[in-house]
């Protein structure tokens, strides 16, 4: 099992390790100046707290929690917030930077942001969950807001928690305010087509791939590593297309079967059962092999460094697209880059997810609400943009993909602080 967090290998590079080194090749490449580089090296702005929680057994426990604003160039700061035992500081700062870059390589005017508590929900009642979540929100809620820092949901977060913060932060100023937080409900302020922005943003980017390299997607094999929101829904989005999933995994393992899984029944059983491995019609794997699996297609959909220098030289898929946020280390792009296979970065592959976020923020400030048809539309409009932005950089400069969108998502983040200019 290498489900695990931040850490990698043993003596692996953290995410942050990872962030910064993919940064400054990127920055090398371009020539960008020291000054500029020096910046967006560190995070604008970090806030730690303690979250004390009264639980149902009557004690108090008290958790840490943190709150990262890496820029704040291009706008107000955007970005998920997790629940999870291996959060840490530095591993949130590594998420805000790659936020910056993602906000920018599909032009949204927001700068990079994330969030984070050290808990294992698992371990937690709901009631628990809502005291923290609410108590963390009146925390942080001296550096968030609609024209400041807007979270939204990641790694074991979910509406209903967006829901608490929503609340929470409206009841401290006496009325309602939907635009702090994304990835609501849609019934207070939730946009139509936000639960699966991320996965149907992922899933255009492997069609338009899929296009420019003649793939047929028509029966073509896909592994997906996670089966949380981004994971699922990526999975039952890829069958709709004609692929065949033929392997998945959660943290507590994994599930194979060659002739195909039904996606959807899987995310039932995940539903009902709590994980993937109770999923009758399948053989059982390990989340290693799911990584390894020999496959057309692999979505690693749910921590960083999952593929390193020691795994990647057994990765059969042709096309990786990275669901997760930092599943690849910069050593496994290298041996996946000379083994031919084509990797769509994250801060390009889940995207969508920040995308209808946008889109929600904006329906929020308007206090108007699109369909579901505006939303996909406006989403593929944007995503196939980028992807083509990214990909015809690639192709004419001869470079991957995920060094193409780090050029472009940095060249318009440097230009945003040029023409800000350095305060005072
Ligand atoms: N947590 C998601 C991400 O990593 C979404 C962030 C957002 O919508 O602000 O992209």
């Amino acid at each position: 099992m290498i489900l695990n967090g931040d850490r990698g290998d043993a003596n692996g590079p953290t995410a942050l390790d990872v962030a910064l080194q993919q940064m400054n090749e990127a920055a090398d490449l371009i020539g960008l100046d020291e000054s500029t580089r020096k910046m967006l090296s560190k995070p604008k702005r970090t806030l730690s707290v303690s979250v004390p929680v009264r639980m149902d057994d009557g004690t108090v426990e008290v958790f840490d929690g943190y709150r990262v604003q890496h820029s704040l160039a291009r706008g107000p700061a955007k970005g998920g917030i997790r629940f999870h035992p291996e959060v840490t500081m530095d591993e949130v700062i590594a998420l805000a930077m790659w936020m910056t870059w993602k906000c920018a390589v599909v032009d949204i005017p927001y700068g990079g942001a994330k969030g984070g508590i050290v808990v294992d929900p698992r371990k937690l009642s709901i009631g628990e969950i809502e005291r923290m979540t609410r108590r963390f929100t009146s925390e942080i809620s001296i550096i968030i807001g609609p024209d400041e820092d807007i979270p939204a949901p990641d790694v074991n977060t979910n509406p209903q928690i967006m829901s608490w913060i929503m609340d929470t932060y409206s009841m401290e100023r006496g009325y309602s305010i939907p635009a702090v937080v994304t990835g609501k409900p849609v019934e207070i302020g939730g946009s139509k087509g936000r639960a699966d922005a991320t996965s149907r943003g992922c899933v255009f980017t492997i069609a338009d791939l899929a296009s420019r390299i003649d793939m047929q997607l028509e029966g073509t094999t896909v592994a997906v590593q996670g089966y949380g929101n981004v994971g699922s829904n990526a999975a039952i989005m890829l069958e709709e297309m004609g692929c065949k999933v033929v392997a998945v995994s959660d943290v507590e393992g994994g599930i194979y079967n060659s002739r195909g899984l039904a996606a959807r029944s899987v995310a039932d059983t995940v539903d009902e059962a709590g994980s993937v491995v109770h999923y009758p019609d399948a053989e059982r794997c390990t989340n290693a092999e799911v990584l390894t699996m020999d496959v057309d297609i692999l979505v690693p959909a749910a921590l960083e460094n999952q593929i390193t220098s020691s795994n990647a030289p057994y990765v059969q898929a042709k096309i990786i697209a990275e669901g997760a946020n930092g599943p690849l280390t910069p050593e496994a792009d290298v041996i996946l880059r000379d083994r031919g296979c084509i990797v769509i970065p994250d801060i390009l592959a889940n995207a969508g997810g920040v995308t209808v976020s946008y889109f929600e923020w904006v329906q929020g400030i308007q206090s108007l609400a699109w369909t579901a048809e505006q939303v996909r539309r406006e989403l593929k409009r944007r995503m196939d943009a980028a992807f083509d932005a990214v990909y015809g950089w690639a192709q004419e400069e001869g470079t991957d993909l995920r060094t193409a969108a780090y050029v472009i998502a940095l060249q318009r983040v440097a230009r945003a602080i040029t023409l800000r200019g350095l305060y005072p």
